[in-house]
């Protein structure tokens, strides 16, 4: 018997409306399957929290959280909050005190009909991009000097540590290799003289000891212009913590939208709890309208289950995903289609249920 202690963080706007469903998608396993069994603890935390109480989280949160296998988040944002400061206090805190270092995004198009590129049926999307997410430009080092006066200089420093960057790179040559997929590594070794050179030397070195990868290594602006142009040329991709952010931003685009999008901030030693999220924010535009789209947070799911050894269910997720998405009707307006969110949430339980 498999059992699962996840701390919810549902969060602002649309995160409590998404993450409702892919709980349910969790109970709905839970009944299905003798063997596994979930329990679930919520924390108010969030913006609204920070309101109140000055703070995102709890001072003594992070202790709270670490005794859960995995913490499972909506979204943190909300107008009147800072972006740094939903995303310093609380997200960014979560990854770097449980050492998630590993940000695992799938870029995969499900449906030749969610690409807005041309030639659909020609493009094969599916990659697994891998970026750092520990240190690198989100490492918040920098300073600000001369504040407000004309010689005002601002600085904000990359750090890639020798340990930080080997091991993303080790790992994502492993995920290669048990995939039997090429790896990509996507830096800017011409332009950034010092830490994108260390990288793509890093990742040669790395590279010896994985005579049987093939590797390819692009630049990337280069790397922008091929995931429009030649996407399916992408297998499994590496890359720093702030180019991953855009590329997977980028990759969001070409395969159906935010709405689909998702992705699991991993400790892969499992000394510390993961945490697995849709990649999309809050969305205070649609929030508390019952039209967000749940299936990013669903996918999240799909990654939480995959980690946790239970990849039978981690892909009958996704194959149920991929089943509704040729059912316009019962999917999200972002999608085309005119259902809320409890009904693409309950329909997918159905579906999950049918199959099993
Ligand atoms: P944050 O600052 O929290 O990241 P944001 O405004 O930058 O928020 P998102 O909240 O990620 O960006 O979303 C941008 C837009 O994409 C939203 O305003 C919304 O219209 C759309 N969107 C995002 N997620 C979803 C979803 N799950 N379903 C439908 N539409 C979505
Ligand atoms: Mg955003």
């Amino acid at each position: 018997m498999k059992h699962i202690k996840i701390a919810l963080i549902p969060g602002d706007g649309i995160g409590p409306e998404v993450v409702a469903e892919g709980v349910n998608v969790l109970k709905a396993i839970e009944q299905l399957d003798s063997d596994i069994s979930f329990t679930f603890t919520e924390f108010p935390w969030g913006c609204e929290y920070y309101l109140e109480h000055g703070n995102m989280m709890d001072d003594d949160g992070i202790d709270r959280l670490r005794e859960f296998d995995a913490i499972y988040l909506g979204a943190v944002g909300y107008p009147g909050v800072p972006d740094h400061i939903s995303l310093w206090d609380l997200l960014l805190r979560i990854r770097k005190a449980f050492d998630q270092y590993v940000n695992l995004r799938p870029v995969s198009l499900l449906d030749p009909s969610l690409t807005p590129l041309k030639s659909k049926s020609e493009k094969n999307i599916d990659m697994l991009v891998i970026r750092e997410n520990s240190e690198g430009e989100y490492a918040g080092a920098g300073d600000w000097l001369f504040k407000g006066k004309p010689e005002e200089v601002v600085l904000q420093t990359g750090v890639f540590s020798r340990k930080g960057t080997e091991r993303i790179i080790r790992y994502a040559y492993e995920e290669a290799r048990r995939s039997n997929r090429t790896l990509t590594s996507i830096s800017k070794g011409n332009a950034l003289n010092y830490s994108m050179v260390f990288w793509d030397q890093v990742f040669e070195e790395v590279g010896k000891d994985y005579p049987d990868v093939t590797t390819y290594s692009y630049l990337v602006d280069a790397a922008s212009l091929y995931f429009v142009t030649h996407p399916e040329r992408f297998e499994v991709v590496v890359t720093s913590n702030l180019f991953g952010d855009i590329m997977t931003d980028l990759g969001a685009g070409i395969t159906g939208g935010l709405g689909l999008a998702t992705g699991a901030n991993i400790n892969p030693e499992k000394t510390y709890p993961s945490m697995f999220e849709p990649v999309h924010g809050s969305a205070p535009d649609i929030a508390g309208k019952g039209v967000a789209n749940p299936i990013a947070a669903i996918w999240s799911v799909s990654q939480m289950l995959d980690f946790f050894g239970e990849e039978k269910w981690g892909k009958a997720v996704l194959d149920t995903i991929k089943s509704m998405i040729g059912e316009t009707a019962n999917l999200t307006p972002d999608l085309g289609g005119k259902a809320s969110t409890s009904e693409v949430g309950n329909r997918f339980v159905e579906k999950l249920t049918e199959k099993d």
